[in-house]
């Protein structure tokens, strides 16, 4: 089937190179116009691993083009995807800018019965919203139905997703459209769960809603363990041994970030508060994850006294291993925290850097070898489970100047730690010697 892709995004052009390894004709649009010219020449503009052959073997069978000019991207096209930014406004709400346009754009521009999946998260209503702006805007009395399709992949692990996901949601309005993206998605070969469009809706951000709650819980669990002397992966191994509760999302760490569960959390509060609903349970899980944030730095506090003219070792800047993403990553917070309070920030990440550049604060000093970082240090942060830095060696600590460790991410064993000389503070669990 031909299809069009709107916004080539970590979710649009995943979505687009997905369905057309699955044999769809795909057009990716999106209106900056440096990103498409890049990947017309088969350059990826975003860190997504597996990305990069998938997509140059479907431009190479002719399944898949690129276009900064929509026009060019719907002409013929059955089915036009929604894949463009829903990020947050300064009250927490989800903007809608960028969605509503790409509706008007549609009307305006589809010159053929088309169906608009929005792959895009919004809340609950917007897709009947859309449907009435494109009903508005509609230059001729062809039909145009918006169907929800919201998206569940991870970055990090977006292919892999793609093909191995637990569900395929359709939220449709009539089941003719459900039929037509259920068949649309037959060959991933993922359980299809149709449903009406509000209630699609709504499973996207009670299921990241529900994982957000499950990283602030373990989280709380975590600080009790450090104070009780308890260790919480041991707790989280045996919790997760109930198959009620599943073990995962049960790692206690310094919150989560990225572009989805801040957001998602917060816009799910907005919805309930514009139906004069309280969500306080989720106000509580956005709050701990605030205060999680914060936690090596208090440590560090509690441990080196103030930061003035101290070295610190950041290892691990994007918000998750596997990614280049930054948005809502806590090294934003804690390095920002740091070059405030005087330190010296020696920053490490195998991947991100080019991105944190454009983010973080000016005077941190990046650097390509970790053991760059670690050097002459008074005390390591580690902000990012990066698998080259689980698997460093112990003894790199022994470069510092002193080598206290604060690990945000609970990477080494405490067996392994006991071993060595290295003040080794985690996130619920103590180094006893
Ligand atoms: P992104 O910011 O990485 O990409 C959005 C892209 O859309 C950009 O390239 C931008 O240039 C383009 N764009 C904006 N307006 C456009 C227009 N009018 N026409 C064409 N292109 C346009 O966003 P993302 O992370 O891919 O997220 C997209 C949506 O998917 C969001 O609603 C997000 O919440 C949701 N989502 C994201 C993830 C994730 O892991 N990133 C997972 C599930 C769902």
């Amino acid at each position: 089937m031909k299809l069009a892709v709107v916004g080539t995004g970590y979710v649009g052009l995943v979505t687009g190179v997905c369905l057309a390894e699955i044999g769809h004709h795909v057009t990716c649009i999106d209106i900056d116009e440096m990103k498409v010219e890049k990947m017309k020449k088969g350059i990826v503009p975003i860190y997504e691993p597996g990305l990069s052959e998938l997509m140059n073997k479907n431009m190479a069978a002719g399944r898949l083009s690129f276009t900064s000019s929509h026009n060019e991207g719907f002409a013929g096209a059955e089915v036009v995807y929604i894949a463009v930014g829903t990020p947050q406004k300064d009250d927490g709400s989800a903007n809608l800018t960028y969605v509503e346009q790409v509706a008007v754009t549609i009307a305006k521009t589809a010159k053929n019965e088309t169906i608009v999946v929005t792959k895009s998260t919004v809340p609950v209503g917007t897709n009947d919203r859309l449907q009435t702006i494109i009903n508005q805007n509609k230059l001729s009395p062809i039909k145009i139905e918006v169907v929800s399709n919201p998206e569940f992949l991870r970055e990090g692990s977006a292919i892999y997703d793609s093909f191995h996901g637990n569900r395929i949601i359709i939220g449709a309005n009539t089941e003719e459209a459900a039929q037509k993206i259920a068949e649309i998605n037959k060959p991933f070969g993922i359980f299809i769960y149709k449903t009406d469009i509000r209630s699609a809706e709504m499973i996207k951000y009670a299921s990241n809603a529900f994982l957000a709650t499950k990283i602030s819980f373990i989280n709380e669990i975590a600080n009790i363990c450090e104070r009780v002397g308890a260790d919480v992966e041991k707790v989280a191994v045996g919790m997760g041994l109930d198959q009620r509760i599943g073990s995962a999302f049960l790692k206690a760490g310094i919150g989560y970030g990225g572009s989805c569960f801040p957001k998602d959390t917060k816009a799910l509060i907005q919805i309930a508060g514009n139906v004069e609903y309280d969500f306080e349970l989720l106000k509580g899980v956005v709050n701990v994850n605030r205060k999680q944030q914060r936690i090596l730095l208090n440590k560090l506090r509690g441990i080196v006294g103030n930061f003035e003219g101290k070295k610190i070792a950041v290892l691990g800047l994007a918000f998750k291993p596997d990614t280049d993403d930054l948005r809502e990553a806590p090294s934003i917070l804690i390095t920002n925290e740091l070059i405030n309070g005087g330190a010296q920030v020696y920053a490490y990440d195998p991947i991100a850097i080019e991105n944190a550049k454009k983010t973080l604060n000016s005077s941190i000093i990046y650097v390509e070898k970790l053991e760059d970082a670690l050097e002459k240090a008074d005390a390591a942060l580690i902000l990012t489970e990066w698998s080259e830095i689980k698997n460093m060696e112990i003894s790199l600590f022994k470069t510092m100047k002193n080598p206290i460790v604060l690990d945000g991410r609970n990477c080494f064993s405490l067996v392994q730690m006991q071993e060595s000389n290295v003040d080794y503070h985690s996130v619920g669990r103590r180094v006893v010697r």
